[in-house]
């Protein structure tokens, strides 16, 4: 088995003690994020602690990736918007659990978007699909979405994400301006929102 490999697997059993999906576990231990983060900091790819990514932006730590992808309650064919694809990484996780082609991610810096076009595609994750744009607006075109997460702060669930989220379907984000809470929150058939505190958490925030 490979340095890299070896130390992914080690990552997936360091996350068993707070995430217990394993179809989540799987899929930390399956992407490669030392492809995803730049090369300077590639020795630090399975720690669990968040990393810079360029632009002034950061890939989140491998438990939170792995703590929303369980909250998600993610399985293979949902259709997922992302807002906030940065590197790449937690988009390929999530390709992981619901199937590449039904990933729809969108990232505010063109530089960021590019880059993790290309990690993507050389990684196996080619059908992930990513655009550059105001990811407040969603994606309507591929609307509704089963679930819908963000991966940078928000004062609240933009309008018209929840919109394009599905009734039934799951929204989670980092709500709040300083303090943020993680926040899972099920449409209901009336289009309002039955929220859940996840706790505090720390992301860069929206745009
Ligand atoms: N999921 C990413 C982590 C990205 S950090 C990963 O695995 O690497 C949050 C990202 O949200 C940053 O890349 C930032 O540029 C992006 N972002 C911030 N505001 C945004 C907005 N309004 N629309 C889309 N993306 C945004």
């Amino acid at each position: 088995m490979a340095d890299w490999d070896r130390k992914r697997s080690r990552l997936a059993d360091h996350l068993r003690s707070r995430v217990s999906t394993e179809p989540v576990l799987a899929a930390i231990a399956s992407v490669p994020r030392h492809k995803f983060v730049p090369d300077d900091k590639r020795h630090d790819a399975y720690a669990d602690r968040p990393l810079p990514i360029g632009a002034g932006q950061t890939i989140s730590a491998p438990h939170m990736v792995a703590i929303m992808a369980e909250l998600l309650d993610l399985s293979p064919g949902d259709r997922v918007l992302e807002i906030g694809t940065g590197c790449g990484y937690h988009a390929a996780v999530t390709a992981e659990l619901v199937g590449p082609e039904n990933v729809y991610s969108v990232e505010y810096h063109a530089s960021l978007a590019a880059e993790a076009r290309e990690t993507l595609d050389a990684t196996g994750y080619g059908d992930v699909s990513v655009r550059t744009g105001d990811g407040k607006k969603g994606w309507p075109e591929h609307a509704p979405y089963d679930r819908t997460y963000l991966t940078c702060a928000a004062p609240d669930f933009p309008a018209p994400l929840v919109d394009q989220t599905r009734s039934g379907g799951i929204l989670l984000a980092p709500i709040g301006d300083g303090q943020q809470r993680l926040i899972r929150a099920e449409k209901r058939a009336d289009g309002t929102l039955d929220r859940a505190d996840h706790g505090g958490v720390r992301f860069v925030p929206l745009q």
